[in-house]
């Protein structure tokens, strides 16, 4: 049997279609279909508009700037996030402070979050939640907690198609000043490598577009340079400001296109393995020693993720014991051929952020506590129902032995 992986792309005849329509077209790059597809997602997600960059961390860090972050400033990040949320603010020159997250969900702690809002009180500018596996934070109470001078820049890469507490789609910003996506493989939908900023605020969304490409603009309005000056003319642009070469291409718009149009199908697939997964679990032998991460309502939850934790054995258990029994299963797993994945390592763990860092098992008990037992199972479109039994037996050798 071939490896299974913890998530990977659905690719059908009409994705392949689209691109190769767009790679035989005039424009390859900054050509009509980037504008299509962000129309069509800021549509999908109800929101006025959206800006399409080469990445996720792209998008991270253009939005950061966009946003307002500047150097030496602080934002807030969870302990429990890709690497991205965090290392895109320090290539801005602001430091990221870490927030612990809850153990059974793995989302920033409310109460954490209080005391370093307390610590660091005005350095902080701006605050990266998290929407982990698929599952949304709760944006209303952040707002209410954070109130209107910290800005809410949502790392929504987890949660195309999820839908938050208040019950409108993640991306439509009601609660926050922005969100991004990305569109790797293993996410939701696909354009090989890109991201994209979302937003209510047409300023943000107009300083975006331009960071994205260079920084340069063509706003008479704005010329340093006189418009009489015999230097000025049709083909004048100026660059006020740093920016980056962040553009998505046609060709991986074409994809994203194609793929967007089949969201629904995909989330629909997604929220089903899941839902087996949750039926399995709940029984005799899983029950007792794994249990998937708290949901509060599965058909809201885009299950970009299936995290499991490994139970302790009883409550004085130390983490060491159970990070040595989630490497087995992993192991386990493994041999089965099927390639789980841990996400994540907690960020304070990681050299590069250390020096953010006094004490990361002291200080983050809740990262530590879902890390220690955290695997996620295979979850993608195309994950046959043959698959993911074969998946359920290796756990139920490894929770029968
Ligand atoms: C995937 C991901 C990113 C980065 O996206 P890329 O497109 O891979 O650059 C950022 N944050 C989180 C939580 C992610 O899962």
């Amino acid at each position: 049997m071939s490896v299974i992986p913890y998530g990977k792309q659905s690719i059908d005849r009409e994705d392949q279609e689209r691109v190769v329509e767009a790679l035989l077209s005039e424009f390859i790059t900054q050509g009509p279909r980037v504008g299509d597809f962000e129309e069509a997602l800021a549509s999908r997600v109800e929101a006025p508009g959206a800006v399409a960059v080469a990445n996720g961390t792209l998008a991270l860090e253009i939005a950061y700037a966009a946003a307002g972050l500047q150097a030496g400033e602080r934002i807030l990040v969870p302990a429990i996030t890709f690497l991205a949320t965090a290392s895109a603010a320090m290539r801005l020159g602001a430091e990221p402070v870490f927030v612990d997250v809850e153990e059974d969900t793995g989302l920033l702690s409310m109460s954490d979050l209080e005391v370093k809002l307390e610590r660091y009180g005005k350095s902080v500018r701006m605050v990266a939640p998290v929407h982990l596996a698929g599952e949304s934070v709760d944006l209303r109470a952040l707002r209410g907690r954070v109130g209107g001078s910290i800005r809410i820049v949502e790392d929504a890469a987890h949660a195309l198609g999820a839908v938050d507490s208040g019950g409108q789609p993640i991306g439509a910003g009601h609660e926050s000043d922005a969100a991004i996506f990305s569109f790797h493989p293993v996410k939701h939908i696909t354009t090989g490598e890109g991201g994209a900023i979302l937003s209510r605020d047409e300023e943000l969304l107009a300083k975006a577009r331009e960071l994205r490409s260079h920084g340069m603009h063509k706003d008479p309005e704005r010329f340093v340079l006189d418009p009489k000056s015999p230097f000025a003319g049709d083909f004048y642009y100026e660059c006020a400001e740093l920016g980056w070469n962040a553009r998505l291409t046609d060709i991986q718009a074409a994809l994203g296109l194609s793929q967007l149009a089949k969201l629904d199908g995909f989330l629909e697939r997604r929220r089903a393995i899941a839902g087996a997964y949750d039926r399995a679990l709940r029984e005799a032998p899983f029950a007792e020693r794994l249990r998937p991460l708290r949901v509060r309502e599965p058909a809201h939850h885009a299950y970009h993720l299936y995290v499991i934790r490994v139970l302790p054995r009883d409550p004085a258990e130390p983490l060491e014991s159970i990070a040595l029994r989630r490497r087995s299963l992993f192991n386990h797993l493994a041999e089965g051929g099927v390639r789980a994945q841990i996400h994540y390592i907690p960020l304070p763990l990681q050299p590069v952020y250390r020096r953010f860092v006094s004490d990361p098992l002291r200080d983050f008990p809740g990262a530590m506590r879902y890390f220690a037992g955290a695997i996620s199972l295979p979850l993608y479109p195309d994950l046959e129902d043959a698959q993911q039994a074969a998946v359920l037996e290796l756990l139920r050798e490894w929770c029968e032995r």
